[in-house]
């Protein structure tokens, strides 16, 4: 390569005339104007730490507009820049994009460093030192600026030798000397960190971090502290917390004649506080060490923020080069933004917005039990914490269609790129072969709160026979169960057992905040008395939506459903929910007792009956036996239970008309309940919940049975209770017809689950396999069973809950579809007027979270 596309750029640089270049750069000092949204979040905290009086060195900010002119050929008047600084003055370049998480292109320091410049040093600060410096300039010059081979530069020997090599190549390469004149390598310097900014890499590096397309680069021009030469000289880092935990601690490194990082990238460093395992900057210089300190807290309590400061110390002088925003885990950032309000820095309402509801997920996660058997198969670096058990999946195509069937899986990847976004969504944890902390995996793992693990570099993946080797041979399929342990970075065989998660008090405190402040409710749909214990602890109002058909899954209550189901005539069918009952009632009780005052809301049974049978021929068999009935008869009667479309036949509402002996007992189950608890002492007041409903009709004779079965409990016992009777709109005619249906009922509920099937046409069990393609032909935006379709099915929910309302006006109106949890559903029910939404236990916490983000 004798002169690279870079030499034209240089020519197309020095075409630029003097009366062209721009003169449009901010000398960063209190009143100049600086702006976040034009010249960076780096500038904008530099001009405050400048305006609290640290001792900043001279900056020079460029605008995004300018930064962009220079990536296409324009230039500023780098040596008007440099005037600011004093004509022998170093620099250093730093990117300054308007949100720190996007990175951006790396710090060149020393810019300006030239042969005089050696000459000087060498005298000022001997022989070593210059020649160290030098090189270290010119080899950042070369791979960064001129991007020649980064090989020609690395591993060279530090001293004279090393120089004079480094310069030889460079001349060698690019056919002409390294560049003397520091306005000419700052123009350089401007150039490169500009158009690298513009590369399709470093785009999809910041989008896949939130970035927007147009998101635009500003720059800082930094008079350079040195960290070198006589007393105490070095640079280090500080910060005051712990990025894991989030609790107070002063953590960093200082490096004596050191510059910039190095004090995190060289060995050698000191510890800052008094330390028993070695020398600390706290001995070394307890005044700077103390006055780090204090610039530390001004920072805290003026820039309401943790920040990790980067600084110089100069022969004893302290600068501060650079602060900025302390690095953290979704724990730390809680604890953090809660200290903040509770010290008075920050009001309650900021340290609530200041939290991501999608983070709370991560530290809602379950961690695998630490006394449980492990059968760890890999290790890994671990990227992002908690566990997760599912399925092993090899692509996001295959996690996308696994998270539509309902089951949990792990994405398995060499490593994964922006285009696995989708799968990682659909994933409930990440395990890559290759990757860091800040792989992809990693980073969009951390954003998502997903459990992760990156680096488990002895595994070897086979991704077209689709299967994973351990190192002791043992082979994983797609299908096979494993766990990932994203706190600890192992993966282990098997289902783990798992530990409910961690919620510290500073996460109550939070969420207390956070629900004083929101003006939308949060309910769970809880099936189980676990599933209500949970949502309780998890701060839901009440439960949303109780399945009661879960309840008869289980072996010894299996039996009687059959029999129910089975059974010849109304007497026989009444014997077996009789039996029925009693079990129903103890749920009932339990989801009473435990939710404590606050409102249940139990569905009716809901779906088709051939759902509870046997599928094989050796469960018919096995049932036939427990029946005491001919085979024959057993498989008939099946049989004539099968549908064609069972989810648009006998279920819901429809098995409550034509067998309704079912509700009546479901009824009675809930009223006597009511009156147990009632007469422990405790408030209830049960809403029941008509599911499937097309017509008001269906309403109408489920109504008048139930206000029978009640008011013959309240005969019976001598207990006045009241009740709460409501419909769940979940087919488009209930939706269209909410004015009518409302008249009999005192609250709706949309189900979106199956509305969304019904509105698209769509089947919620099979539309994973054609979902993949109608998202990427963009026919659907999203899955519209994940994300709720407000164009759609959502104006079927504000025309039900608009024409309900015109009927009954204290219509209590909500959501508990899946869609319920999602932070752009909740901003759309709490638009639409709903009184609450109700999504599953685990998500409440991110559901109160996201709804006081909405008042805000
Ligand atoms: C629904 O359809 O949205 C719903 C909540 O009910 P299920 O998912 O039980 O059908
Ligand atoms: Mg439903």
């Amino acid at each position: 390569m004798a002169r690279s596309g870079y030499a034209a750029l240089i020519q197309e640089g020095a075409a630029v005339q003097k009366h062209d270049l721009l003169t449009d750069f901010t000398h960063i000092t209190p009143t100049a104007h600086i702006a976040t949204s034009l010249h960076g979040w780096r500038a904008k905290c530099l001009q405050r730490l400048v305006r609290l009086d640290l001792p900043v060195p001279q900056t020079v900010a460029l605008s995004a507009p300018t930064v962009r002119a220079i990536a296409s050929g324009q230039m500023v008047d780098c040596r008007a820049i440099l005037q600011v600084f004093g004509a022998a003055a170093l620099v250093s370049v730093r990117p300054s994009p308007e949100n720190p998480d996007w990175g951006g292109p790396a710090t060149i320091l020393n810019v300006g460093f030239n042969s005089a410049r050696h000459r000087l040093m060498v005298h000022t600060h001997g022989q070593a030192a210059a020649d160290m410096l030098f090189l270290r300039f010119v080899q950042s010059y070369a791979i960064h600026v001129a991007r020649l081979d980064p090989d020609m530069f690395e591993g060279l020997d530090p001293g004279a030798e090393g120089l004079r090599e480094a310069l030889r190549a460079y001349q060698q390469e690019m056919d002409e000397p390294f560049p003397e004149d520091p306005a000419q390598q700052l123009a350089d310097v401007l150039r490169s960190m500009s158009r690298a900014w513009e590369g399709t890499t470093a785009r999809l590096l910041r989008q896949a971090k939130g970035a927007p397309a147009e998101a635009a680069l500003g720059l800082v021009v930094q008079q350079m502290a040195q960290g070198l030469g006589q007393g105490i000289s070095g640079s280090g880092v500080i910060q005051f917390i712990n990025p894991v935990t989030g609790d107070r601690q002063v953590k960093g490194r200082y490096l004596g004649q050191s510059q910039g990082r190095d004090a995190l990238t060289q060995g050698g460093a000191i510890y800052l506080t008094r330390d028993k395992r070695g020398p600390s900057l706290e001995d070394l210089a307890p005044d700077l060490f103390a006055e780090l300190v204090r610039q530390g807290e001004v920072c805290r309590q003026r820039l309401r923020e943790e920040m990790q400061i980067e600084f110089t110390i100069e022969d004893g002088q302290l600068a501060v080069l650079d602060a900025v925003k302390v690095q953290r885990s979704s724990r730390a950032g809680l604890k953090i933004a809660v200290a903040l309000a509770r010290d008075g820095i920050i009001s309650t309402a900021d340290a609530v917005l200041r939290v991501e509801p999608r983070a709370l997920s991560e530290l809602l996660h379950p961690q695998v039990d630490p006394q449980g058997p492990r059968d760890v198969f890999t290790r890994g670096i671990a990227a992002s914490p908690g566990a997760a058990t599912g399925r092993i999946v090899f692509s996001s195509q295959a996690a996308q269609a696994s998270a539509a069937r309902g089951e949990p899986c792990i994405l398995v990847r060499r490593e994964t790129a922006p285009e696995d976004i989708r799968g990682m969504h659909s994933a409930s944890g990440v395990l890559t072969e290759r990757g860091g902390m800040t792989s992809h995996a990693a980073v969009i793992g951390r954003g998502l709160g997903l459990p992760c693990i990156v680096g488990a570099s002895d595994l070897r993946l086979d991704s077209k026979d689709r299967k994973l080797t351990a190192r002791d041979g043992r082979v994983f399929r797609e299908g096979d169960i494993i766990t990932i342990d994203g706190t600890t970075g192992e993966a282990l065989v098997g289902a783990a057992e798992m530990l409910p998660p961690a919620q510290d008090e500073a996460f109550r405190q939070l969420l207390t905040w956070a629900d004083e402040l929101r003006d939308i409710g949060i309910r769970a749909n809880a099936d189980t008395p676990a599933d209500a214990q949970t949502a309780r602890d998890f701060g839901a109002a009440g439960i949303g939506l109780c399945r009661t058909e879960h309840m008869f899954f289980e072996e010894d209550r299996l039996v009687v459903m059959r029999e129910m189901i089975f059974a010849d005539t109304p007497k026989d069918r009444a014997a077996a929910l009789e039996r029925l009952l009693p079990i129903q009632r103890k749920d009932f009780g339990q989801l009473f007792e435990i939710m404590h005052g606050l409102p249940v809301c139990i569905r009716l049974f809901d779906p088709p009956l051939h759902e509870f049978l046997p599928h094989t021929r050796e469960g018919l068999r096995d049932l036939a036996e427990a029946l005491a009935r001919p085979l024959s008869e057993v498989t008939r009667r099946a049989e004539a239970l099968a549908e064609f479309n069972p989810m648009l036949g006998m279920r819901g509402v429809r098995l409550g008309v034509v067998l309704p002996e079912i509700y009546d007992m479901q009824a009675r189950a809930i009223f006597e309940a009511t009156v147990e608890t009632v007469r422990k002492g405790a408030p209830v007041v049960p809403e029941i919940m008509i599911p499937l409903v097309s017509a008001r009709r269906e309403v109408e004779l489920v109504k008048t049975r139930i206000d029978a079965v009640a008011a013959a409990v309240r005969t019976k016992t001598g207990v006045s209770f009241d009740y709460r009777l409501g419909v769940m709109v979940e087919t488009p005619r209930a939706a269209l017809r909410a004015g009518e249906i409302a008249q009999h009922a005192a609250f709706l509920s949309f189900g979106t689950n199956d509305l969304t099937q019904m509105t698209y046409g769509l089947s919620r069990d099979d539309a994973g396999r054609f979902m993949n393609t109608y998202v990427q032909e963009g026919v659907f935006p999203e899955d519209p069973f994940h994300i709720l379709d407000v164009e759609g099915v959502g104006e079927l929910l504000l025309m039900g809950a608009e024409r309900g309302r015109r009927t009954r006006s204290d219509l209590t109106v909500s959501i508990c579809g899946e869609h319920g949890g999602n932070p752009e559903s909740i901003a759309f029910c709490r638009r639409a007027g709903f009184d609450y939404v109700s999504c599953s236990p685990y998500r409440v916490p991110q559901a109160r979270l996201a709804a006081a983000h909405l008042a805000l």
